[in-house]
């Protein structure tokens, strides 16, 4: 049954997409919507378009990168101060870092390291510069309630001031903390536990990395050690460490040179000898992975509303913005129409699980220790002698594929390493 505008569009806070939360996932939510014609309401609870969050070490990995080049973000970005980069992983048995750089022959761009700083306002003033986005910021959520007809009513609070939307399709975009999904009932279908904690800061006077290298170091006693180039001499250094290692115990008194210190500890790493700090340091102790539904009570989830993995895959950004598109793309069309909301609601619901449980459930399994070493060295070693494999491992912590996906690859590279010795002996 076609929908009626008409007696709805009279309404003074009448939208066809309410968006709460404006992080990474509910700003590409909106953008993506207004795109197709549909006007949007984004509402948040910070304090202006300056915020950004500052808890986040802001790769935009390469499964990302389609989607802010579909909304004509990329060359933007860039100007903004946005890092192309390519990951390198440097094993205890050696490189993973195929040929190639952060931009490939066809000039396709691989990621990119974006300071939150720059990342969330330069979104906000797309979504500024849009005439069919409402934003309301400092306007923190109340309550939700649905009509018969479908529609829902949203309720904010805007500093003692209550504002109330009406719209025809509500998204969470409401972060890991997400009170909609509480209200909803969108229960997580999977935690995991997290064995490691995080530190980060940022430094200057930092060595350019080689061909714009993002460096991933796994470390021998399960500690994962990056280093983010940022531009300008500046990176980003950050440490996952177990949580029976903790990364200040190294220097009492002095996180910042204990987060250098670790980097000392591996050869081939950028030369620190002059890196200075240029933050606090910041990080966690504790950070379990939610895998919730992408939809609840026909409402959709994107972003960390509907899934907040452990932040050592550096995925979240780009989880975000993927679900925020892949949202846009099952309900658009249906919005502009006029038409029933369930089933394209119902289909993004699934469209999310089919892609993101694959990728939720490896990220989940790598953040738990003590699995045998011996075994990962010999993965290691088998990936770091075959061209193929990098650039498969590559492809998988880009999460362009799957755990399984990369299973296969290697299987079936063994296999025929295997018959190649045959053949030759
Ligand atoms: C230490 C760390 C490092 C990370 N590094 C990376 C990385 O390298 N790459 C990567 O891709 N991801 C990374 N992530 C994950 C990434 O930060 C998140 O996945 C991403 O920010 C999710 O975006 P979002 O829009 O879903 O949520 P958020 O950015 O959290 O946005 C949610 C928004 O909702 C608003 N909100 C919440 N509740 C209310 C309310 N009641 N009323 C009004 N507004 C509300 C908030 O103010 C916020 O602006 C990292 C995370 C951590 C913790």
């Amino acid at each position: 049954m076609p929908f009626q505008r008409m007696g709805l569009s009279m309404e003074p806070n009448f939208v066809d997409v309410f968006v709460m939360g404006a992080g990474i996932g509910g700003s590409i939510a909106a953008l993506s919507f207004a795109r197709r014609g549909l006007r949007v309401a984004i509402a948040d609870k910070k304090a202006g378009d300056a915020s950004y969050k500052l808890l986040c070490t802001h790769c935009i990995q390469p499964v990302a990168m389609p989607v802010l080049r579909k909304l004509g973000l990329e060359q933007g970005l860039l100007a903004a101060g946005a890092v192309p980069t390519k990951m390198a992983v440097r094993t205890r048995v050696g490189m993973i870092d195929p040929p190639g750089h952060a931009y490939d022959a066809a000039g396709t761009l691989s990621a990119l390291n974006v300071e939150r700083r720059l990342l969330d306002p330069y979104l906000m003033a797309h979504l500024r510069a849009s005439s069919r986005v409402d934003v309301r910021l400092a306007a923190a959520f109340v309550s939700a309630d649905r009509a018969a007809d479908g529609t829902w009513t949203v309720e904010l609070d805007a500093d003692g001031a209550r504002e109330r939307f009406r719209c025809r399709l509500l998204v969470a975009a409401d972060g890991r903390g997400s009170q909609l999904a509480r209200q909803l009932d969108n229960r997580a279908l999977m935690r995991g536990e997290n064995d490691r904690t995080c530190s980060f800061a940022y430094f200057e006077d930092v060595p350019a990395a080689p061909h714009d290298r993002t460096l991933y170091i796994v470390g021998a006693h399960d500690e994962a050690i990056f280093y983010y180039p940022l531009g300008r001499r500046r990176a980003l250094l950050a440490a996952f460490m177990p949580k029976h290692l903790p990364l200040a115990g190294r220097t009492p008194g002095d996180r910042a040179r204990a987060l250098v210190d670790v980097f000392l500890d591996y050869p081939q790493s950028p030369d620190l000898s002059r890196a200075r700090v240029a933050s606090d340091v910041h990080g966690y102790l504790d950070y379990p992975s939610v895998l919730r539904h992408g939809a609840a009570e026909g409402v959709p989830f994107v972003g960390d509303a509907a899934m907040s993995l452990d932040p050592m895959s550096g995925s979240g950004c780009a989880f975000a913005m993927i679900a925020a598109d892949m949202l846009a793309d099952e309900v658009g069309a249906a919005l502009a129409a006029g038409d029933d909301l369930t089933a394209p609601v119902a289909r993004y619901a699934e469209r999310f699980h089919a892609f993101f449980a694959p990728r939720a459930h490896g990220i989940a399994a790598d953040s738990r220790i003590g699995k045998s070493q011996t075994t990962i060295d010999a993965v290691h070693r088998q990936i770091c002698a075959e061209p193929a494999l990098q650039q498969a491992f590559l492809a998988l912590i880009g999460r362009l594929t799957t755990p399984g996906e990369f299973q296969r690859a290697f299987l079936t590279a063994g296999s025929k390493r295997r018959v190649a010795e045959v053949t030759s002996a």
